[in-house]
C-alpha cells in the first residue's frame, strides 16, 4: 500500500508536466494548497510571462466523506454542511486569496435526500455567507455513503499568492491560532463527553475548533498584500489540515529548506482539568493533531516586526525559524533538541 506522497507522485508523473509551466495561462501546477491561473491572454499578444497588474485565479478541490471525515451517528448534517466549506476554503486562505465561487459535486444515499440534506444545505449557506463564497454549479449522484467534494475559486493580485515553497533560511515561522484543538473536539465527540446541550455549551469553543473551523481568510489576504492593498508580506504559507509536523514538512520540502521549532512557544490547547482523565497530552496534540485549518506561515526576519501578536482577536505566534535543514527540529523545554518526524494526517498509512 503506498503512503499519499507516493500516489500523488504516482499522478504527478503520469500527467502533472502537461501543461508545462510556460504554459502562459499557469502560473502554478500541482504541488501546492492550490492552483494558480492567469486569465487568458488576448491572442496576437505575446506568450512570454511578462509581470502585469490585475488579479490571477486561484483553484483548489477537496473531498469530505462519510466513514472517513466524518461519521454520521456523531456530526450534524448542519455540521458537516459548514465543515465541508469552510475547509476546503481554507486553501484560498493559505494562498492569501479572495474567495469568489465554488462548484459542489453532492453524492447522497437516497435516504438523506429529506431532512438530512435540508439541514446539510442549511449548514452549507451559513458557510457560504459567512465566508463570502457562492455556489455557481456542480452535480449530484446517487452512492450508499455521503461523499461532498467542493471546488473552489478565488482571485489574489498578481504574483502576491502565497506559497508552500518560497521560504528561505533565516526567515521566521509563525502560526495563527491554536494547535491541536480540532482534534480534542473530535476526541470530546467521540468519547461521547459532549452528549447533553449542557455539556455542549461547556466545551463549545472546543467543539467549535473541531466542528466549525474559523478559517483566516482576512489574515491571509494581509499576508499577500490584498487587504489593505500592499506588499507581500509573507514568505510562504500553508494551512494546518493535516498537522504541524505533516505540513510544515510539506512547507519544508516545497521550500527545499529544513525548521527548527521551540516545544515551549507553540500555541497549545488548554485541557481543561475535567478532561484530565482523558490523558491527553497538549503537545502531541498541537505536533500531529489535524484538521485545525489554522495558517503556518514564514515571513523574512527583517520585516518580521510587522507581524501582530493578535490579528482579529487570533493570536500570531512566533514558533520557529526555517534553516538550511534538512528536516525539522524540535526544541524540547528542556533544551534538548531532537528530530521530528511528520505523524499527521496520512489517509493511506498503514496503521
Ligand atoms: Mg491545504
Amino acid at each position: 500500500l503506498a503512503v499519499e506522497a507516493e500516489i500523488i507522485q504516482k499522478i504527478r508523473s503520469a500527467l502533472g508536466c502537461n501543461p508545462q509551466p510556460s504554459t502562459p495561462w499557469l502560473r502554478l501546477g500541482l504541488g501546492d494548497d492550490a492552483a494558480i491561473l492567469r486569465p487568458c491572454p488576448q491572442e496576437g499578444t505575446s506568450k512570454r510571462n511578462k509581470p502585469s497588474g490585475g488579479r490571477e485565479w486561484v483553484l483548489s478541490c477537496d473531498a469530505f466523506l462519510e466513514g472517513v471525515h466524518f461519521r454520521p451517528d456523531v456530526h450534524g448534517p448542519r455540521d458537516v454542511g459548514y465543515k465541508a466549506l469552510a475547509r476546503a476554503t481554507s486553501d484560498l486562505a493559505a494562498m492569501g486569496a479572495r474567495p469568489r465561487f465554488f462548484l459542489l459535486n453532492l453524492v447522497l444515499p437516497g435516504s438523506r435526500t429529506g431532512a438530512w440534506l435540508d439541514r446539510f444545505l442549511l449548514g452549507l449557506r451559513e458557510a457560504s455567507r459567512k465566508l463570502e463564497i457562492s455556489l455557481v454549479g456542480g452535480d449530484t449522484s446517487r452512492l450508499p455513503h455521503v461523499a461532498i467534494n467542493i471546488m473552489v475559486g478565488g482571485d489574489v493580485p498578481a504574483g502576491h499568492a502565497l506559497t508552500r515553497s518560497g521560504a528561505r533560511p533565516g526567515d521566521l515561522l509563525f502560526v495563527r491560532g491554536t494547535l491541536g484543538a480540532a482534534q480534542l473536539g473530535l476526541g470530546l465527540i467521540q468519547r461521547r463527553f459532549a452528549r447533553s446541550p449542557r455539556q455542549e455549551k461547556r466545551w463549545n469553543s472546543l467543539l467549535a475548533a473541531h466542528l466549525r473551523p474559523a478559517i483566516g481568510l482576512d489574515f491571509g489576504r494581509w499576508l499577500s498584500g490584498d487587504k489593505p492593498s500592499g506588499p507581500k508580506i509573507a514568505s510562504a504559507a500553508i494551512d494546518t489540515s493535516d498537522g504541524l509536523s505533516t505540513d510544515l514538512e510539506h512547507l519544508c520540502e516545497s521550500s527545499g529548506v529544513g525548521a527548527r521549532i521551540w516545544a515551549g512557544r507553540l500555541p497549545l490547547v488548554r485541557i481543561p482539568p475535567e478532561l484530565k482523565t482523558l490523558r491527553l497530552d497538549p503537545l502531541q496534540l498541537a505536533l500531529h493533531g489535524g484538521e485545525d485549518y489554522q495558517l503556518l506561515f514564514t515571513v523574512p526576519r527583517g520585516i518580521a516586526s510587522q507581524i501582530p501578536r493578535k490579528y482579529q482577536g487570533v493570536s500570531i505566534t512566533h514558533i520557529g525559524e526555517i534553516t538550511r535543514g534538512p528536516g525539522i527540529e524540535l526544541v524540547q523545554e528542556s533544551g534538548r533538541r531532537k528530530k521530528l518526524t511528520p505523524q499527521g494526517w496520512d489517509p493511506f498509512r498503514k496503521t
